[in-house]
């Protein structure tokens, strides 16, 4: 697969030094016509890949079944809207919706609240083709902010718009609003009266450490995009916005390399642009013998998945995915000492996946069809 030198379009063409004419033209079903030496060929499109996540920390036990109900539900959303033919952007969204929506992740409803006891969601969503973002901080009143972020991609000039006026854009183009009590769940109330009672005290997380949301999607158009959801920390500071909503931060898509969403420690996040670093190291060359079994990148703190033959590269294996994960999650402990984790999506559908905090809830499609989930 390459990137189309000529259109930068994700394509599986082979270009013809013999033909003075442009190497291929995509179709709207999804397969294009590669010509040769006298001679076409009609390529089937590339199979769809997605992969979410449902926030890295230290998620209890008691959350574990919910947590995986919900990555199962997401996955479920969003295929059903990539295996049968649909963009991969309807896929983010349709994901990222259900997380939003299941309390139980730190994203829409179920929000972690802010010190002053309301919920402040931030989201972006990037299409990795065009490199544009459309992002949104700081809604109080957006059940589903990641529409609002998908309403600022399509319907607007900028990339990023907050607060107040991110509201009102979101609602002059067909995003409800809400009442933002409608956004506080009693187990986040409760945590935060606990922690406004005592200093906010470690153990008053427990059993409310879930974390952001996120997915990442590849069409069999090789339209490929990334998109991120949260609510912040718990006791932020009301203003404060961390990494998730920030390009390259929390979120960053590029066709031809791959596309990246992050949780864990905003601040932590932000320094090493991690989205965007992890997104450099699948661009980079061939990894080598030596570099597979380098040893800073075996270091057992770092969790990741095992590799598998991917929805889509089925003959292949992911290894490159999983180590450009590992490899970013690495950076992040070694420059910050920060813990948070990544899933991505390398630019031929490969899922990869790191986090150095103790558990973080991820899923994605096996090359069958069928959905894989694991905390
Ligand atoms: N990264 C998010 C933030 O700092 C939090 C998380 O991923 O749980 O806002």
């Amino acid at each position: 697969m390459w990137l189309c030198c000529c259109c930068s379009r994700v394509c599986c063409c082979f270009y013809s030094t013999f033909s003075s004419k442009h190497p291929h033209e995509h179709s709207r079903s999804g397969r294009f016509w590669t010509k040769g030496r006298g001679f076409a060929i009609l390529l089937d499109a590339m199979k769809p890949s997605l992969i979410i996540h449902g926030g890295a920390w230290d998620i209890p036990d008691e959350a574990i079944g919910a947590c995986m109900a919900g990555c199962r539900r997401a996955l479920e959303a969003g295929w059903s809207v990539l295996h049968c033919g649909g963009a991969a952007l309807d896929a983010v969204e349709a994901a990222i919706v259900v997380l939003e929506d299941e309390p139980v992740f730190d994203a829409g409803f179920g929000s972690h609240l802010n010190f002053d006891g309301r919920v402040e969601c931030d989201a972006i969503v990037m299409n990795g083709t065009t490199l544009r973002a459309g992002a949104v901080a700081a809604l109080q009143r957006v059940r589903n902010p990641i529409r609002a972020a998908r309403a600022v991609l399509e319907q607007s000039s900028h990339m990023m718009l907050v607060a107040e006026g991110a509201e009102r854009f979101a609602r002059d183009h067909g995003v409800a609003l809400c009442d933002p009590a409608d956004l506080v769940s009693d187990a986040e109330r409760t945590a935060w009266q606990l922690c406004r009672e005592d200093s906010h005290a470690a153990e008053h997380h427990r059993g409310h450490e879930q974390g952001t949301v996120g997915a990442v999607a590849l069409d069999a158009q090789g339209n490929l995009y990334a998109g991120t959801s949260t609510g912040g920390t718990c006791c932020k500071l009301p203003g404060r916005v961390g990494d998730s909503p920030l390009i390259g931060c929390g979120c960053y898509a590029d066709a031809a390399a791959g596309g990246v969403s992050c949780t864990g420690y905003g601040e932590a996040i932000m320094k090493i642009v991690m989205a965007k670093a992890a997104c450099d190291l699948l661009a980079s060359a061939p990894l080598s013998e030596h570099q597979r079994s380098g040893p800073e990148h075996n270091s057992s703190n770092i969790h990741s998945g095992k590799p598998v033959a991917p929805a889509g590269n089925p003959s292949g294996e992911n290894f490159r995915a999983m180590l450009a994960a590992r490899k970013a999650v690495h950076l992040l402990a070694h420059r910050t000492h920060a813990t948070g984790g990544l899933i991505l999506l390398d630019c031929e559908g490969n899922p990869g996946l790191a986090f150095n905090t103790p558990r973080m809830a991820y899923g994605y499609v096996l090359p069958d069809g069928s959905f894989y989930t694991s905390i």
